[in-house]
């Protein structure tokens, strides 16, 4: 068996623990004599799984019981839609910063329901870096504050939590959720499709304030209301099962490690070692974010050339470093270094990287 550092963007790498762990289990689970995907999601197995999951995610983020976990399915993509239909209205607006494409994509959907306006905008300077407290219009009239934390194309990063004063603050955290430490408290809404960081696609985890959610606009269909998903426990209809008991394997082997506190010691070293690996190649290779916004998740650089990106990417692959085109709206490259990517890839990275430029 063959398998390589893969620093793709998403779906992306998982905890090797967790795969076989899952791997190991697949044929007979708990004793069922049935796999995970073949049993009612109204069993007692699983309903051990999805509220054990709910559970593990609440305790890694440090919150208690006015906070809810919901399981969706649509994608992130379907949070772009489903905040403003239940959310804003054409007085009171969603506002959104524009700091990359997933957060162009949301304010696009509050825009086509004519419900959104925007805060803050880095366009102008090719998404580079993520706007500054101080550049934040918050308009105190509006239902939410919507920032997407880590822009997975461009590769940059919020640092700060923004203060939005009495305006709920909503983010996007498909690409950074469970990354780091993060005073989660400040936030009335986060959603991670968990694809990138947190498991295989199909669901998208909602950590909302309970509040904000018990009860949603009676003109809305069922399967785009929030209060849908927090009165039934997100078991309305089937749930995505498999990527539910995935996630709970991931936020479980999360917790076993240490919890957030050491997925941000390794995501930082891994971090530091790739961007080191840029800052003294006297400018071989070329950061695409701002310093001072970059991505602890996702690192983007450019080469010299085109051709020599072509190589390196070929060449890259010929070490086991998968994964590191770049997304075509940035070029060159893109290495993701998500939890599960181990410190050794990430130092295989670095040491490929000084290779090529030496021999470049
Ligand atoms: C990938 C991604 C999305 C889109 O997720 P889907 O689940 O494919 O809809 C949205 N936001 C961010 C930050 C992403 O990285």
């Amino acid at each position: 068996m063959k398998r390589v550092y893969n620093f793709n963007p998403g779906p992306a790498t998982l905890p090797l623990e967790v795969l076989k762990e899952a791997q190991a289990e697949f044929l007979d689970f708990d004793g069922s004599g049935m796999s995970i995907i073949e049993i009612s999601h109204r069993s007692k197995p699983y309903e051990k799984v999805h509220n054990q999951a709910k559970a593990d995610i609440l305790e890694l983020m440090g919150l208690g019981d006015d906070y809810e976990v919901l399981f969706i399915q649509g994608g992130a993509s379907l949070q772009f839609a489903m905040i403003p239909m239940n959310f804003a209205t054409t007085e009171r607006k969603g506002s959104y910063v524009l700091s990359g494409t997933f957060s162009s994509n949301a304010y696009k959907e509050a825009a086509t329901l004519g419900v959104g306006e925007v805060a803050a905008s880095t366009k102008e300077e090719n998404f580079r870096r993520v706007p500054r407290q101080e550049e934040l219009n918050i308009n105190p009239n509006v239902a939410y504050l919507h920032v997407c934390y880590n822009n997975t194309i461009y590769g940059t990063e919020f640092h700060y939590v923004p203060d939005t004063g009495n305006v709920p603050l909503f983010a996007d955290m498909s690409s950074d959720m469970l990354s780091r430490p993060v005073d989660f408290k400040k936030f009335s809404l986060i959603y991670a499709g968990v694809q990138k960081n947190l498991g295989p696609a199909g669901v998208v985890i909602v950590v909302a304030r309970r509040e904000l959610i018990e009860k949603s606009l009676d003109t809305l269909p069922t399967m785009l209301r929030y209060d849908t998903f927090y009165k039934k426990n997100s078991l309305y209809n089937t749930p995505p099962a498999f990527s539910i008991y995935m996630v709970g394997k991931v936020a479980a082997w999360i917790k076993s490690c240490g919890g957030l506190t050491e997925m941000a010691r390794r995501n930082s070293i891994k971090a530091k070692l790739l961007y080191d690996a840029i800052d003294s190649s006297d400018g071989f290779y070329r950061g695409h974010a701002d310093k001072d916004s970059r991505s602890f998740m996702n690192v983007t650089f450019r080469l010299p050339s085109e051709e020599l990106e072509k190589k390196f990417v070929a060449e890259a692959l010929e070490q086991n470093l998968s994964g590191v085109k770049g997304h075509r709206s940035v070029g060159g490259m893109r290495a993701s270094i998500y939890n599960a990517m181990p410190i050794e890839g990430a130092e295989a990275l670095a040491d490929f990287m000084n290779q090529f430029r030496k021999n470049n």
